[in-house]
């Protein structure tokens, strides 16, 4: 069964609420995860409990419980011209230097004096589908404890 300190293998599909695939284990090796030290989104790592080999099942997560809600405050405006990229277009991605290291930006909108960016995690504001299916489960290993992640 899934507890704390186990190694849990997984073939997993997320989708959002319009039923569009946003990701999927499907045709690859199934995702490795050490369970109970948080390298899952909080509402499927729940769920995720008790469960045994061969489990298939629906997990609904959502935002608060996943990527967090859409927070205004991660949007900025920018002027143009503080952006050293000529050819910035809407859709790219960025990365702004922090005293707390890199942030991943997304351009939301380009005009002639000002750029809008959105350091939102780009599944923030969305309810998370996943159909899991558990495939294996071992005890982890020592270096994996203490790593805090699945090797
Ligand atoms: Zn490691």
């Amino acid at each position: 069964m899934i507890a704390k300190d186990k190694v849990v293998s997984m073939h997993y599909r997320l989708t959002n609420n319009d039923g569009e695939v946003l990701d999927s284990s499907e045709g690859r090796d199934p995702l490795n995860y050490l369970h109970g030290h948080g390298n899952i989104v909080p509402g499927l790592e729940k769920e995720m409990e008790g469960k045994a080999v061969g489990d298939e099942f629906d997990v609904v997560v959502p935002p608060a419980e996943g990527y967090g809600e859409h927070q205004e405050e991660a949007v900025a405006v920018v002027p143009r011209e503080q952006i050293n990229l000529p050819d910035i277009k809407e859709g790219m991605k960025l990365q702004a230097q922090s005293p707390q290291g890199p942030i991943p930006l997304k351009v939301v909108k380009v005009t002639d004096e000002e750029v809008t960016v959105d350091s939102n995690h780009e599944l923030a504001g969305v309810t998370l589908n996943f159909h899991i299916e558990v495939v294996e489960i071992r005890d982890a290993e020592q270096v994996e404890l203490d790593h805090g992640h699945a090797h």
